[in-house]
């Protein structure tokens, strides 16, 4: 018998955490290297929210235990912004807080998963979904969506993959790792589907306040208020806040599964950090000035790299409308007449020669594309996008 479980045997590394921790690790060693790896934005928290913390901390009340679910205030102001933003009314008992929103994915699937229950997965997807739903016995199952369509799914793909074992539809717009964000149109149209099927949806809104160019973030919950009772919404403050080290996310949805996954995290984790909710509070309850300035820049850094990618022989590099990242097509520069047959090749070779990390599509779906973050800084990302240019124009 093996001795890591074929549970826990049968799940990969995330695969944009490797890469980052392989840039990191070369960096450490002196290393010039550039990372386009994690989806992490490059400006500190906001001073207001970190003062939140340091008061948190000298708080006696702070260093004990609390609800397994969540701070009631943070419950609460999560159910006002929920309104807010997505424009989906909810009681704070239909909120639970997470560690990230890793675990609130993770909590979801645990909860509304049986063995062979299966999951219709917009692909590329975000790489901990899959092996979140393995986890929990669910089977993943992949549409996929390319550059053609602007990496977005329809509806006919969507009714050609349900089987009598269907029971989620995961939704992610905009979307890790394409930046692609359905307009209000498509997502009615996506959420009536699924209603009309019967299915749960899983949508991760973490992404909701950055798009461009004027393109609005349409929250399928709100779109189609009939799915309310088989709905759970995903977020976080790491994204919007630029908290991605604090580890506070929150799943949403109706009474019965919050219980339940409550009761799940009440075993696997308790209550998440008192200190990083009384943060996460004040970023919730408060005003949202710094992810539009963090928007600026991420902007800026948007229409740089697209144009830098576009102009490597062989890469084809749509402008995503929201998230940070952007999705190159490098289809056209591998295979017979190239060096490299995957973008998991090129993806190494980048890396080796250039010293640029970037993660290949195969941590995402198929092979044939790479995705590079753009929440690092102007400087890095010229020089980053510089070298990939120079080392591939030859
Ligand atoms: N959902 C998506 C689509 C993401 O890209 C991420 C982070 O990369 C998360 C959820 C979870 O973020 P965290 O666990 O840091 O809150």
């Amino acid at each position: 018998r093996s001795r890591v479980s074929e549970r826990i045997g049968s799940i990969a590394e995330s695969a944009t955490l490797a890469v980052d921790a392989k840039a990191k690790a070369l960096k450490a060693a002196g290393r010039p290297v550039i990372g386009f790896g994690a989806g992490e934005p490059d400006f500190p928290t906001p001073g207001y929210i970190v003062e939140a913390a340091v008061n948190a901390a000298q708080d006696p009340k702070n260093h004990r235990y609390s609800p397994a679910g969540g701070l009631p205030e943070l419950k609460q102001a999560i159910a006002e912004k929920t309104l807010r933003d997505s424009g989906f009314e909810i009681e704070p008992q239909q909120v639970l807080v997470t560690n990230g929103g890793k675990q609130a994915v993770y909590n979801t699937f645990a909860t509304l998963l049986d063995p062979g229950d299966e999951v219709i997965v917009p692909t590329p997807f975000w790489t901990t979904y899959p092996e979140s739903i393995r986890l929990a016995g669910g089977v993943p199952v992949e549409v996929f969506a390319g550059p053609e369509t602007g990496y977005k799914v329809t509806v006919d793909q969507l009714e050609a993959a349900v089987t009598e074992r269907t029971k989620v539809l995961l939704f992610n717009s905009p979307s890790n790792p394409t930046g692609a964000v359905y307009d209000p149109e498509e997502t009615a149209a996506i959420g009536q589907w699924a209603v009309s099927r019967g299915l749960w949806v899983v949508t991760d809104e973490i992404y909701e306040h950055l798009t461009y160019d004027n393109v609005p973030f349409t929250s399928i919950a709100a779109a189609v208020p009939e799915m309310a009772e088989q709905v759970i919404i995903l977020n976080g403050v790491a994204k919007t806040y630029a908290m991605t080290g604090w580890r506070v996310g929150w799943m949403a949805g109706p009474v019965d599964i919050i219980k339940a996954a409550t009761n799940l995290q009440s075993h696997a984790t308790s209550n998440v950090a008192n200190v990083s909710q009384r943060a996460a509070l004040a970023a919730v309850a408060g005003p949202l000035d710094a992810v539009e300035e963090m928007k600026t820049a991420f902007n800026r850094r948007r229409k740089a790299i697209v144009e830098g990618l576009n102009a490597v022989p062989g890469f084809s590099c749509p402008t995503p409308a929201g998230a940070f990242y952007a999705y190159v097509d490098v289809r056209g520069a591998l295979g017979d007449g190239h060096q490299h047959q995957t973008s998991a090749e090129l993806a190494g070779y980048i890396l080796d020669e250039a010293e640029v990390a970037v993660v290949p599509g195969e941590a995402f779906g198929p092979s044939g594309f790479l995705r590079l973050s753009y929440a690092l800084g102007d400087d890095d990302l010229a020089e980053g996008i510089g070298r990939i240019q120079q080392l591939l124009a030859r």
